[in-house]
């Protein structure tokens, strides 16, 4: 086939790329001609740099070999995903079904999970059998959903499962009473072989709910069937909840999710990304990482609002000033009261240099770095423009500051161990003033 001639031709030229990106391409038949080439790619990422770098180089091959000058389309091989509206993914409550995107698959593990995932994987490989209860904790948007859904969605073929929040759990009962029917709801959560209890904080002070709580749970207990809670704090710190239900739920093993750190975070974004067909340069999705909050289920609402506006204003590539301006309401106000001073404090500290050196004419190798790695911070962090930071620092003028950025963004964009060290630089700026 023509297709694999061209890829053919593509490998000889490339076996590293061929292997990693050209072997997986597709040729899509049914939507092709003979003066239009649909070519199906993996996921958005690939689609895109074929895009770049190979779109223009198989039109070449196709013309040597057929003298047509045809058109080139690249779509993601992926069966169009489940989009969700800004809306649905913003509101705070639990889903009421398990959601088979919730696999552990789909989440994405970093020192801030790494606990609560592999006990969740430990628990839904063995389930009754290793720790139980398991309780999982942690604030809004974080993943505690997502992972004892994970569990439900491996169980589900092999075990009765059943996933309901707390609320749900309490209407439920509250109208079995009101109809007599308690045999009905004893029937349904004593008969399964996992219960999925979502955002126990809710069953404070609800004290029916949590007497009948109590007995569901001993009775699946003793029967060696899994229970998974879930809440926002401790069990040590739900309030009004009786001492016996208190204990059940802390004789397991209690785990926490902390906040994702950077890395973490651009990782659950760019998956964000895949799932919702949505591309975004690098660019933009650290700046979402860094200047939205952690919330992850905000910042995927604000991927989807994103790229809702491009397409809404006809925008096809998204820049990381476009996702500043249509997220700016969303952005935490970094600016408020950071000074160039303030900045020189901190890098002369951790350059271990004087601040004087900083702002002075040396071209000595550890000062141009300090210089420079201050320059970009006064254009983060302060509200000055281009021409007082050049003036301010020595610099011939605005251009100067904005050719120094642009090479160190560069430098930030290729080396992964240098963005980390200015990224922890940022933060203690921003804690600084924050004391
Ligand atoms: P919580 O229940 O803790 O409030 P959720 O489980 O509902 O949070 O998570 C909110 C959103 O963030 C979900 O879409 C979820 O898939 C996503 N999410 C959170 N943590 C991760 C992660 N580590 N990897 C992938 N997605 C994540
Ligand atoms: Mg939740």
């Amino acid at each position: 086939m023509l297709f694999d001639k061209i890829k053919e031709s593509l490998k000889s030229e490339n076996q590293v790329n061929y292997n990693k990106i050209i072997k997986k391409l597709e040729f899509d038949e049914e939507q092709s001609n003979s003066s239009k080439i649909v070519i199906k790619a993996p996921n958005i990422y690939i689609a895109n740099y074929i895009k770049r770098k190979y779109a223009h180089k198989i039109l070449e091959l196709y013309k040597k070999e057929t003298g047509i000058e045809a058109i080139i389309e690249i779509t993601t091989k992926t069966v169009k995903p489940k989009t969700y509206s800004t809306e649905e993914i913003l509101t705070n409550s639990a889903p009421s079904v398990l959601i088979p995107e919730y696999t552990f698959e789909s989440f994405i593990v970093g020192p801030s999970n790494q606990f609560a995932y592999t006990a969740a994987k430990t628990v839904a490989h063995n389930p009754g059998k290793s720790y139980n209860p398991l309780f999982i904790y942690g604030g809004v948007g974080l993943g505690k959903t997502h992972l004892l859904q994970a569990i439900g969605n491996y169980l589900k073929t092999k075990l009765k499962v059943l996933y309901v929040t707390s609320e749900q759990f309490m209407n439920e009962f509250r109208e079995h009473v009101r109809n007599h029917t308690m045999d009905i709801f004893h029937e349904k959560y004593r008969n399964c072989d996992c219960l999925l209890i979502d955002d126990v904080q809710f069953f404070s002070g609800k004290e029916q709910t949590q007497e009948e709580f109590f007995h569901t749970f001993n009775e699946l207990y003793s029967q060696q069937k899994q229970i998974c809670l879930s809440s926002d704090r401790p069990p040590k710190k739900l309030n009004d909840l009786v001492d016996r239900l208190r204990s059940r739920f802390e004789a397991g093993l209690i785990v926490d999710i902390q906040p994702p750190e950077l890395e973490t975070k651009i990782e659950i974004i760019r998956k964000k990304c895949e799932i919702n067909g949505i591309y975004l340069p690098e660019e933009v999705i650290e700046f979402i990482a860094t200047k939205l909050n952690d919330n992850i289920r905000e910042i995927e609402g604000m991927i989807v609002k994103l790229n809702a506006m491009a397409k809404l204003l006809g925008i096809r590539d998204i820049t990381r000033d476009f996702a500043k301006q249509a997220l700016k309401e969303h952005i935490k106000d970094k600016k408020e009261n950071i000074t160039l001073e303030d900045i020189i404090e901190l890098i002369a500290k951790e350059f271990n240099i004087k601040p004087s050196e900083i702002t002075s004419k040396s071209r000595n190798q550890n000062i141009v770095a300090a210089r420079r790695t201050a320059i970009y911070l006064a254009r983060e962090f302060t509200k000055e423009s281009t021409p007082t930071i050049a003036k301010y620092f020595g610099l011939k003028d605005h251009s100067a500051v904005s050719h120094a950025i642009k090479s160190f963004n560069k430098k930030l964009e290729k080396d992964n161990n240098f963005r980390i060290k200015i990224e922890e630089l940022k933060n203690k700026i921003q804690l600084k003033k924050g004391e």
